[in-house]
């Protein structure tokens, strides 16, 4: 079995050779650890490695592992789902959120976010695949509430984030990624971000532009569901 820093290696040279592919500097694409149902001794281990940017998914789950990792200069992203009644410890307790879909939640974690902190980096997330989603706003929603969320004053709007339909082919995938760079070009706001791509399609979604990949398994291994989150 490789180790978390063997593993890291080998996404660091994914993402440069598709860097490369594309005529692209690897400096301008980030590694977010999507260390979600990884206990914080893997998050340990990832930033021995020289891993800074962590993303996790269920709330609680997060903050129990942001406890027992203080010691450490971690930046956290929250990348799942957000339910209205969560905002606060959002807000509160991670530098990024990628997972905004609507503005009554951008609205809730601008006034919830503590004075103290810069500004929450925010990115849309947008339903790129029709149907087959349910998470993200639709394409149709995306500039009036770009526009909005430009307003709010404790949040910093930084771009678009997408998690398309999973599937192995790569034009596929690159279509929908493309889709996404498109629809963050329409709104001509200068963002800069472009969160998108995953474990099994990083490599497209370096081709379309993106400047976060967000990896979970090819770093920490298959993930085990056995145990419910909530
Ligand atoms: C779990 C998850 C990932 C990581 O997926 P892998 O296929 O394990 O790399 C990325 N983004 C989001 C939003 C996720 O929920």
């Amino acid at each position: 079995m490789s180790t978390i820093a063997e593993n890291i290696a080998k996404v660091g040279a994914r993402i440069r050779e598709a860097a490369q592919a594309s005529g692209r500097d690897s400096a301008s694409i980030g590694l977010l650890a999507v260390s979600k149902t990884k206990p914080a001794q893997a998050v340990r281990e990832a930033f021995a490695a020289g891993q800074h940017d962590f993303g996790e998914n269920y709330l609680q789950e997060a903050l129990d592992k942001q406890a027992s990792l203080t010691d450490l200069p971690l930046i956290w992203h929250f990348i799942g789902p957000i339910q209205s009644n969560k905002t606060r410890p959002i807000a509160e307790h991670f530098a990024w959120v990628h997972s905004v879909d609507r503005l009554k939640i951008a609205e809730r974690l601008s006034t919830q976010r503590p004075a103290h902190l810069a500004p929450l980096n925010i990115c849309l997330q947008v339903n790129v695949s029709g149907e087959a989603s349910k998470s993200g706003c639709s394409p149709d929603e995306l500039a009036a509430l770009a526009h909005a969320v430009t307003q709010l004053p404790n949040l910093k709007l930084r771009g678009l984030m997408a998690i398309p339909e999973p599937t192995d082919d790569p034009v596929q995938q690159r279509a929908a990624f493309a889709r996404l760079r498109e629809l963050q070009n329409g709104l001509d706001l200068g963002l800069d971000t472009l969160s998108m791509g995953m474990s099994h399609d990083l490599e497209a979604a370096i081709a379309e532009g993106a400047t976060w990949v967000r990896i979970g398994t090819a770093l920490f291994g298959a993930r085990d569901y056995g145990t419910p989150n909530p």
